[in-house]
């Protein structure tokens, strides 16, 4: 018999999705997406938005509470406070702590195609490095702030980050038929396995968010129960095989009226690639109950949010459609994943 005292949960550090701070009414009143898997005293941390190191706090966790920090896809709203989450967390590391794994999406190997409606081709910046992965884009982030680093290791004798995190890409299987800009989806793709430890089993699959490519969905499974998170995706095949059976499905989600409201009438060709973008990119709160009925979870919560301050009223609209727990959580909100005893409500 296994003990029941892992209560494995999330805690929902941030809810709101895109790459911008959202304004007007409801403004600030949810961080960037990151999400904490607690199992036991372990934390994983799923993406790295604005405010994270704040919010875990708030959270009541630390950067001494972290064995690894999981990047769906390298988009700035899930990637924007990786250095403030690495470089202050340096401040709240255990003694003995082993090294926290930041473990993400490699290079894309190829930029994406320019888009049709481009009036001139537009040119990349850093043609010569255009798309680093999270490795590469660490070792940026560290030498940006080298400085600083420099002046605290040396006359404060402090820490050093490359001492304390270690980065690495996820390697995609080979022989999938998977490439970034002409198949980043493939059909039947086995989930496969990027993390273990005693606690958990970390898997992973491509989910469809071009043209950003690799994106992925992450899969921690524990022994009292499981839980899947989305990252940024369409409506797409593969998360619903990751996420089969599982005990709590995180999926984001976009208002797409307001997408109308913000992009349709202005008549421009940017306007139009950036509904574009969110059509081909994204899923509404109804596919994504769809996806959750067919995957069979148990409770769906709805997070990364578009746009961030849409009123709750309107995320809720849609409970009535599915058959398990429906939930659209609030930022800090906890959400228990234990398959049994059945915990199906958030509590604050
Ligand atoms: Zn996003
Ligand atoms: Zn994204």
């Amino acid at each position: 018999m296994q003990n029941t005292s892992l209560k494995p949960r999330v805690v929902t550090l941030g809810t709101a999705g895109g790459p911008r701070w959202w304004t007007g009414e409801n403004a600030g009143r949810r961080s960037g997406i990151a999400t904490a898997v607690v199992v036991g005293d372990a934390v994983y941390l799923v993406d790295a938005g604005t405010g994270v190191g704040n919010q875990l706090m708030k959270a009541g966790f630390s950067s001494g509470d972290l064995r690894g920090i999981f990047l769906t896809h390298l988009h700035s709203d899930h990637t924007i406070d990786l250095a403030s989450l690495a470089i202050f967390g340096l401040f709240t590391l255990k003694p003995g702590q082993a090294p926290i794994r930041i473990i993400g999406p490699g290079d894309r190997g190829a930029l994406p195609p320019a888009s049709p409606r481009a009036a001139a081709p537009p040119q990349p910046l850093y043609p010569e490095n255009p798309t680093p992965g999270t490795a590469g884009m660490f070792d940026h982030l560290m030498r940006a702030y080298a400085t600083d680093l420099n002046d605290r290791v040396i006359d404060a004798l402090r820490p050093s980050p490359l001492d304390h995190y270690v980065a690495s890409d996820i390697q995609i299987p080979e022989g999938t038929g998977y490439h970034p800009n002409e198949n980043p989806t493939p059909g039947g793709f086995a989930p496969f396995e990027i993390y273990r430890d005693e606690q958990v089993t970390v898997t992973a699959t491509l989910v469809e968010h071009p043209p950003i490519a690799p994106a992925f969905a992450f899969r921690f499974d524990t022994v009292e129960g499981s839980v899947t998170i989305s990252g940024d995706t369409a409506p797409c095949d593969n998360l619903v095989a990751l996420a089969r059976g599982t005990d709590l499905l995180l999926h984001e989600a976009i208002d797409f009226d307001w997408v109308e409201t913000m992009y349709g009438s202005v008549g421009t060709e940017e306007a139009q690639a950036s509904m574009d973008h969110h059509r081909r990119s994204h899923t509404s709160p109804a596919q994504a109950i769809e996806l959750a009925e067919r995957a069979g979870a148990r409770t769906l919560a709805l997070h990364h949010l578009v746009p961030g301050t849409t009123p709750l009223s309107v995320w809720l609209s849609h409970a009535d459609g599915f058959s398990g727990t429906f939930l659209v959580p609030e930022d800090l909100d906890t959400i228990s994943f234990a398959r049994l005893p059945l915990e199906m409500a958030a509590t604050r």
